[in-house]
């Protein structure tokens, strides 16, 4: 991701900070050496719950290039869609069951060292170290429920789409789960206004951009699912023989608006050369010139019956 700093590797996988979090960092560093130890307190939850993500991801096949860690949340960048709702739905409840886990896991544990106290009275201080830890601890409850709201972009939108998907149609799943991301923005929106929290409002437009964004991706995907490679081409689309001369194939292409010829020989195709290819052909090496000799090789295969899904890439 632009603007972000690798830190380390961890099972081939970078995670990498983004400035906008080292800028928050700085802001919090005003607030002293207990504010210090949250943030990365919180920086090591997130990195931990955007794992869990991408350990599912890759047990399902989806490779993790990187996690970037923004003052929102993390993001795991995959290469690729999960293939099967169902894969979407344990790789989206990985993250929020890890930080369930956590709170579960360290109940005990923290009640007995802090005192129920400390744990339970005042949540959200850093006035003394017991209460900063009491804090790192309730931020992870915070974190399971914020992401299982079941709307786009959170964890818990791609649960419910995993889940309506089973019932209807991918993309009306998914029209439902970024309805809902608009309508929980326009509450955070609300509520941000209402308060004077910038905060609030800063979330809640990220929040709406997000799932926008979620359905415009899937709607290209449908769209290009639809359409085979046939379909876009012309018709009346120039192929050349590889035994042709450079002046018979300049006569031919002379009134065309083609920049790129697909090469055959005997209703095969054997290579690829570009308008720019042709002419300078001529130039170098002359009128006698055989297509064969100035085509390259190296072209990337799709048949006209490929859907456009796999052109694009
Ligand atoms: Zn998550």
């Amino acid at each position: 991701m632009k603007g972000s700093i690798r830190l380390f590797r961890i099972f081939g996988i970078s995670i990498n900070i983004h400035v906008t979090f080292l800028l928050l960092l700085v802001l919090f560093l005003s607030g002293g050496i207990k504010w210090l130890v949250l943030m990365i307190g919180v920086f090591f939850f997130v990195t931990l719950h955007e794992l869990c993500h991408s350990l599912v991801a890759r047990r399902f096949g989806i490779q993790v290039r990187e996690i970037t860690l923004l003052p929102i949340g993390g993001v795991a960048s995959m290469t690729s869609m999960p293939e099967k709702p169902i894969h979407e739905f344990f790789i989206s409840i990985a993250g929020p069951l890890f930080n369930i886990a956590v709170v579960v896991v360290l109940y005990y544990p923290l009640k007995t060292l802090l005192g129920p106290e400390a744990l339970f009275h005042r949540p959200f201080s850093t006035a003394t170290w017991p209460l900063t830890i009491a804090y790192l601890y309730w931020i992870n409850l915070i974190l399971a429920l914020f992401n299982l709201i079941p709307a786009f972009p959170m964890d818990g939108g791609r649960v419910l789409r995993a889940l309506l998907a089973q019932r209807m149609s991918y993309q009306k799943a998914t029209k439902i789960a970024v309805n809902l991301g608009h309508l929980f923005a326009l509450g955070f929106a609300y509520f941000g206004i209402v308060g004077f929290n910038v905060i609030l409002v800063i979330i809640a437009i990220f929040i709406y951009v997000a799932a926008s964004n979620e359905e415009l991706q899937v709607d290209l995907k449908e769209t290009l699912k639809k359409f085979r490679v046939r379909d876009i081409l012309s018709a009346d689309f120039f192929t050349l023989n590889s035994d042709t001369t450079l002046a018979k194939v300049l006569e031919l292409i002379f009134h065309s608006h083609q920049e790129d010829f697909p090469v055959l020989e005997g209703g095969e195709m054997v290579g690829f050369v570009t308008r720019r290819e042709i002419i300078s052909g001529i130039h170098s090496l002359g009128m006698q010139t055989l297509v064969k000799d100035v085509m390259s090789k190296d072209f990337p295969k799709v048949t006209d019956a490929d859907l456009l899904i796999k052109a694009q890439k």
